[in-house]
């Protein structure tokens, strides 16, 4: 591409040499592009700021599985996305499919300038969904079911943004006081990964690194029999896997993640 090769022949090129392709772009839509070249399966592994389906799959599986944990169920629940709900493509699938499911409530908090796009907003409005945006985490979420942190995604920023932000302020910092504050113990956070260590983001604290309710490394740990089902599904070799699985002799955790502790 380097080269100036379009889309379109580079998609006819690769379908050649293999069965199925996962693709990362850093221009929104150009997964779809690609897509529609071919007929070998497509997998986004996500589009600049567009979209990040296999994250927002494995999302909602750790969602599910801790929500059965937790004796919890996805009806009526309330979730926060917080942090680049702008550029931040995980947020962007992850709102889009959750809001095929029974109507839930969303709070979205995020700093002027990196709100969530309003044609998402009004998408999950019009499938019956509450939507409350809100300019800080300073405020009371004592039935927060999940707490969906993100990074910024400075990459993605022109010069002049890139100048004038910082970082994230204090007033949109996920820690063990928020959490214990403003949530509750049956709270879940969450966070695509990676998140920005460095001083002054004031990503994801690491605060948190021993407490139950964070579920970020979970979360790892289940998108990889997610990925693996999608690969399964779209080679059509699902039902053959199922047949030929049985549990690993070496090591057969219960939990995995900070629950462990
Ligand atoms: N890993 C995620 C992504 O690829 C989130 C991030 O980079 O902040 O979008």
């Amino acid at each position: 591409m380097a080269k100036g090769e379009s889309l379109y022949d580079t998609s006819r090129v690769m379908s050649g040499y293999c069965d199925a392709i996962v693709m990362r772009h850093p221009d929104q839509g150009s997964v779809a592009e690609f897509a529609a070249a071919t007929n070998v399966p497509v997998i986004n592994g996500g589009d600049g700021p567009g979209e990040h389906p296999s994250q927002a799959l494995l999302d909602l599986y750790t969602i599910d599985k801790e929500f059965q944990r937790l004796g919890k169920s996805l009806k009526g629940a309330h979730i926060l996305l917080t942090g680049d709900l702008k550029y931040g493509r995980t947020v962007h699938s992850l709102i889009k499919l959750l809001s095929l499911y029974d109507p839930l409530r969303f709070t979205l908090v995020s700093p002027p300038g990196l709100e969530m796009p309003t044609a998402l907003i009004d998408l999950v409005t019009s499938r019956g969904h509450q939507v409350e945006q809100r300019e800080s985490l300073a405020s009371n979420f004592a039935d927060l079911d999940v707490v969906y942190t993100t990074r910024i995604q400075k990459e993605r920023f022109t010069n002049e943004m890139n100048e004038s932000f910082q970082g994230l302020s204090h007033d949109f910092m996920v820690n063990r006081d928020f959490l214990d504050q403003r949530c509750s113990q049956s709270t879940i956070v969450m966070h695509p990964l990676p998140r920005d260590s460095r001083p002054g983001a004031n990503d994801l604290n690491v605060d948190l690194n021993g407490d139950p309710r964070l579920a970020i490394f979970r979360q790892t740990d289940n998108g990889i029999p997610m990925r693996m089902a999608i690969f399964a599904t779209l080679l059509q070799v699902d039902e053959l896997i199922e047949k030929d699985m049985r549990p690993v002799r070496w090591f057969v955790p219960d939990q995995t993640g900070t629950l462990d502790r």
